[in-house]
């Protein structure tokens, strides 16, 4: 069992757009994956869809990463949904238990600990002080001469009193009332990456990581992954972007092609010429993982693609190192 995730982890981690995810753990930009709370959607992950381009596969996406045990999930919240319309845009009602209104007050009781009389809050106050309406006395400190004494309800509709409502639920979308009995009720979790995933990921199986640390040690700005604006109004994913602050020209994308065969194909090569025929930027290199196919480096070239090829982490770091000295002298 053990072996079987460790292999699944091992394909995970070549599949470039786990890369750019695990890339944020590893650089220390995230520490956990959390939610966020979208009132149309309900939770969503707004960083995974960015990567994936695509909020539907996010679930699934996460969900694989879990059982492979690359990320840890820890339950965040709980998130309620209209059974008519699966709206999470939810209301909670306090009814009143004998007529059913959610037309109710809600009031706090206190207790004048030396005449032992209790009441609701509003029937103690004067102005901006407390007094007995039994004793008449001022009450001073609380916990010392008065307490709360739980919450007191009233029903507008019945005018019965009591103490424990009993909740329903309200869609604000499509005004469907429900209880909990009919309620759609999940669980909502955050990732973090596993302690094997650590270690795994230090053992260089991923590739982003030093590259970035690489940049940003030669004086550039790095995104990882990077969106530019394109042309056309679209925003465009890199798996890098890096740019120096004090040079005009210099914004350079970066792409990492992966290939368990022996040979990248085109692919990449065709992706990340569409992007850039939008983006324009100064540079772009595509860093094919172990070797790119005769044709996509013919296509690289035609597309004016600087194609680095390398077998691992430190070969792709020494390339580029070389690749950038070469574009300053040039
Ligand atoms: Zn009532
Ligand atoms: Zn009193
Ligand atoms: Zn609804």
């Amino acid at each position: 069992m053990a072996k079987a995730l460790k292999s699944e982890r091992s394909k995970l981690y070549k599949d470039h757009l786990v890369q750019v995810l695990l890339s944020k753990f590893l650089s220390g930009e995230l520490e956990r994956l959390e939610p966020v709370f979208d009132p149309d959607r309900g939770y969503v992950f707004p960083l995974v869809e960015a990567i994936l381009g695509n909020a539907g596969e996010v679930e699934q996406f996460l969900d694989k990463l879990s059982k492979a045990g690359i990320f840890k999930k820890e339950l965040y919240d709980k998130t309620l949904f209209c059974p008519n319309c699966n709206s999470p845009k939810i209301s909670t009602h306090y009814n009143c238990p004998h007529c059913g209104s959610f037309n109710v007050t809600k009031s706090a009781l206190i207790e004048h600990l030396p005449c032992g009389y209790i009441d609701t809050e509003d029937h103690f106050t004067k102005g901006d002080k407390l007094f007995c309406p039994r004793c008449t006395k001022e009450l001073v400190k609380l916990d010392v001469d008065y307490k709360r004494a739980g919450v007191w309800c009233t029903c507008n509709n019945c005018d019965k009193n009591f103490d424990l409502p009993s909740p329903s639920h309200f869609c604000r979308k499509c005004q469907s009332n429900f209880t909990f009995e009919d309620a759609g009720y999940e669980n909502v979790f955050s990732y973090r990456l596993s302690g094997d995933a650590q270690k795994e990921a230090s053992l260089g199986w991923i590739l982003i990581t030093p590259i970035r640390a690489f940049l940003e040690d030669h004086g550039f700005e790095v995104q990882t992954p990077g969106f530019l604006m394109g042309k056309s109004g679209t925003s465009h994913m890199f798996d890098i972007t890096a740019f120096k602050k004090d040079v005009t020209k210099g914004m350079t994308v970066i792409d990492l092609a992966t290939s368990t065969d022996p040979l990248v194909s085109e692919q990449p090569v065709i992706a990340m010429f569409a992007k850039i025929y939008d983006v324009a930027p100064d540079d772009a290199c595509l860093i094919a993982i172990p070797k790119i196919s005769d044709n996509g480096k013919k296509m690289a070239k035609l597309y004016r693609i600087s194609v680095i090829e390398a077998r691992n982490q430190e070969e792709a770091v020494s390339a580029l190192s070389d690749y950038l000295d070469e574009k300053s002298s040039s």
